[in-house]
């Protein structure tokens, strides 16, 4: 099999048994990126020196016979708003155009000590702000699948990447669905953890309650053998759960034990919720038939809020950006305005001039949710609402071990279909934000095709910490199905 096409279970067993080197590696998948990234537009920026050089110090260690960590020599790409100090962050936004940040990402520190080797950083919508990834202020990012298509967002450019195999594995950060959305549309399998498990720290923040880190790979193995190392806790971000609250599992034990007797929730708000493609729907409910064949036990409960949720997560996710995105003021970091008029302009023109529409749009309406006359009727409201739907999930999650749901009311859309309807766009996360308001884990994994050739997602959402939990199911599901295998065409090395 050709190098790109690998699991990185395979790729990183192959090297462990030196039938490869992480240099052969890594130039396999700087290939692959040649030749791709012309049409799928998923990077912003490529790494080969700084790669290659990794690759060689691995392959020493390697060679010297000492331990190079439990990624040694896999080639990963990073979402370009997770800071990295060998090279540009961007959060594809002109007002961080050329920002290099002082510092590594926990993330970033975990997968080099880890062995791993970040070959390049990927397109996003500006600051993670979208679900399509067209919002990007640096490109726009096609869908491996059909290029007409979108990859889906805030996380397109990781999600396309590894389903061009471009990097066997990616991370993506999820605000409100930004690794699932796109793992479902791009044909992959996608993790957010639970609130609290991977360090933030790093992370240039969108929603900071609601952003998490997490991994996208061709399977739930693939996932599980990142999260092993991303995870735990890091005392430099205050909502890193503490190890004495829940200590770290290692995520690939619980994997193969069959689901017997395990307890499956099928949401009845999901089940009437209009607009939702019926190809998706006959997706999950073979889906669920399967689950019942593995032994699993299928039970009714009820998210009675979620029709709340979508309005609910634009007042806390805008209201919280809006507080983020202050810093950048044409000062302390990025860009600034060339010929200013006054020291107020300073920032007024560097903003105008380095924000993209939609941010701005986010921007006003946090402002608006947050101020003085408005604050206990939009923000203080949403709030409790969120406690509500975190309360429903709770409920659901005395009667059920984890929950099936579609990820998204529709399979990939066209790029600029609904660029010009931004309430349209926020739709496509209606499945998917709920899982961010109450903080609890969530993965998407392919589970078929449209008519039309393109990828069906699958959403299984877990309790607070149990990654283990929906990590086994998906790989279980993956042990009777083959959707996770395949490759878009064109895609396959010669
Ligand atoms: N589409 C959602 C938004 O635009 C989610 C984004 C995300 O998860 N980063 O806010």
């Amino acid at each position: 099999m050709q190098i790109t096409q690998l699991t990185a279970f395979d790729l990183l067993d192959q090297i462990k048994k030196r039938q490869l080197t992480a240099r052969d590696a890594v130039e396999a998948f700087l290939k692959q990126i040649d030749k791709h990234e012309k049409t799928i537009g998923a990077l912003i920026t490529v790494l080969p020196e700084y790669a290659r050089e990794r690759a060689d110090q691995i392959d020493q260690m390697l060679a010297d016979g000492r331990d190079a960590g439990p990624l040694a020599g896999l080639p990963i790409i990073i979402k370009d708003n997770l800071c990295t100090q060998f090279a540009k962050t961007t959060c594809a936004s002109k007002i961080l155009i050329d920002y290099q940040p002082p510092y590594n990402a926990h993330v970033v520190e975990q997968l080099e000590k880890a062995g791993a080797i970040i070959i390049a950083k990927a397109n996003l919508d500006e600051f993670a702000m979208g679900s399509s990834t067209e919002n990007s202020g640096i490109k726009t990012t096609r869908n491996p699948w059909s290029t007409d298509c979108v990859p889906g967002g805030s996380s397109g450019g990781s999600a396309a990447a590894v389903a061009a195999r471009m990097a066997p594995v990616s991370l993506g950060t999820d605000t409100g669905g930004s690794i699932r959305l796109p793992a479902a549309f791009c044909g992959i399998s996608g993790l957010k953890p639970t609130y609290g498990r991977v360090s933030r720290y790093g992370l240039v923040a969108y929603g900071s309650s609601l952003d998490q880190i997490g991994p996208l790979g061709a399977d739930a193995r693939d996932i599980a053998l990142v999260m092993n190392v991303i995870s735990g806790h890091d005392a430099r971000d205050t909502t890193s759960v503490p190890e004495s609250i829940s200590p770290k599992p290692d995520y690939l034990t619980k994997l193969d034990t069959p689901l017997k007797g395990l307890r499956i929730g099928i949401v009845k708000e999901y089940q009437s919720s209009d607009g939702i493609d019926p190809q998706i729907v006959a997706a999950i409910d073979q889906a669920t038939k399967l689950y019942e064949q593995m032994g699993a036990q299928l039970v009714e409960v009820s998210l009675p809020h979620t029709q709340y949720a979508v309005a609910c997560y634009y007042l806390v996710a805008t209201a919280e950006a809006s507080s983020n995105l202050a810093r950048y003021d044409g000062v302390h970091f990025g860009y600034r305005t060339p010929n200013p008029e006054d020291y107020i302009d300073v920032y007024s023109s560097s903003r105008a001039e380095g924000f993209g529409d939609e941010v701005k749009r986010r921007i006003m309406l946090g402002t608006y949710a947050l101020s003085a006359g408005y604050y206990d009727a939009y923000y203080l409201k949403a709030l409790k609402v969120r406690m509500m739907i975190r309360q429903d999930f709770e409920k659901a999650f005395e009667q059920a071990d984890i929950i099936c749901a579609p990820v998204a009311p529709t399979t990939a859309f066209r790029v600029g279909e609904k660029t010009s309807d931004p309430l349209t766009m926020y739709l496509s996360d209606i499945f998917t934000i709920s899982a961010n308001l109450a903080g609890i884990p969530g993965i998407s994994i392919p589970a078929g095709f449209s008519r039309d050739s393109l990828p069906i997602g699958l959403q299984l959402l877990g309790n607070y910490f149990d990654e283990s939990t929906i990590l086994q199911a998906a790989w279980q599901y993956q042990q009777h199905t083959d959707f996770h295998r395949q490759i878009p065409a064109g895609f396959i090395e010669q």
